[in-house]
């Protein structure tokens, strides 16, 4: 008899226990489901780590560019203006329509905002980028087209009152060339590694430029920056750019570079894909302070000189 009642009283609180535990496993996994954004859940940083973008919306790039990119199974960004707007000087069929960027979109590549005329950031009001980031939103809405989140300073021109929008806006990654550290063509295209600890996620520098200066070895050299925390940005116009010869690349080259990310482990991905690694609050609370690290000058000097009357930015 007080085996029995002992048994019971053991099987009661056994049970308790077990549901509170439980209850308590139940609770971690819904939280940690919730807090999928935290940085507790991201990705740490992998060497090898390299961001693919294409400029200008150049139609190279859906024709021969992204059917390699999906052989490998790699992500990238694609920067695009409003090409009927922007066309003035340059010949139509060199550029995708918004059915190739419709089904570059479809194929799982980021479409990204590079205005709807490139225009240039320091040389526009706050409205008149609103109005330019918005031409693109709209556009990508009415293509059935997720909303770009990421954005690219054209010509390398950014300033406060641009990032200043950027974020009004909700945009999440930003990249700009290696412009002012680094001349833009002396230095054989090779510029900064992306350090998300440092830069701000709304001047993310590139670290190359692909082109006549910069092909395959300048490539392989930039992705090997993608060590310790840090990220290679590499920049494509068209494969081939036949508007912009400065900005040319071989298909040819752009197929052997490819190749050989794919065959020493690299993991290759959009810029809104940085998600997975970095929060888009990261780096220096000042945005122009890495820069004039760099530069051996002050932050306001580079405000003043890059970012006009610019306010401050805090994140
Ligand atoms: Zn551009």
């Amino acid at each position: 008899m007080y085996k029995a009642e002992n048994y019971t009283w053991f099987r009661q609180y056994f049970i308790r226990l077990l549901f509170a535990v439980v209850l308590l496993f139940v609770a971690a996994q819904f939280g940690c489901s919730l807090c999928s954004c935290t940085v507790a859940q991201r990705h740490r940083i992998p060497d090898k780590l390299v961001v693919l973008a294409f400029d200008d919306g150049v139609k190279s790039q859906a024709t021969i560019a992204a059917p390699i990119l999906k052989r490998y199974g790699f992500g990238a960004s694609f920067f695009v203006t409003d090409a009927a707007k922007y066309l003035d000087a340059w010949r139509d069929e060199n550029y995708m329509t918004w059915d190739d960027i419709k089904n570059l979109s479809d194929d799982g590549f980021e479409i990204a905002n590079h205005t709807g005329r490139h225009a240039k950031a320091d040389k526009v009001t706050k409205e008149q980028f609103r109005a330019e980031l918005k031409c693109i939103e709209d556009l990508c809405r009415q293509h059935g087209i997720p909303e770009p989140k990421t954005f690219c300073f054209c010509a390398g021109a950014y300033s406060g009152r641009a990032l200043e929008v950027l974020q009004e806006k909700g945009y999440l990654f930003a990249r700009r060339d290696y412009r002012p550290e680094l001349p833009y063509i002396e230095t054989g295209r090779i510029g900064l590694v992306y350090d998300p600890a440092e830069d701000h996620p709304l001047l993310i520098p590139a670290t190359a430029m692909a082109g006549p200066t910069c092909g395959y070895d300048c490539l392989v050299q930039a992705a090997e920056m993608a060590t310790a925390g840090k990220i290679a940005v590499l920049t494509f116009h068209g494969v081939p750019d036949l508007d912009h010869p400065w900005v040319n690349t071989d298909p040819a080259v752009f197929e052997k570079f490819m190749k050989y990310l794919h065959e020493n482990g690299y993991t290759v991905i959009s810029l809104g894909d940085l998600t997975r690694y970095v929060a888009p609050t990261k780096g220096h609370s000042d945005p122009f302070e890495p820069i004039a690290r760099r530069l051996g000058i002050s932050s306001e000097q580079v405000r003043q000189t890059f970012g006009e009357q610019a306010q401050e930015i805090k994140h």
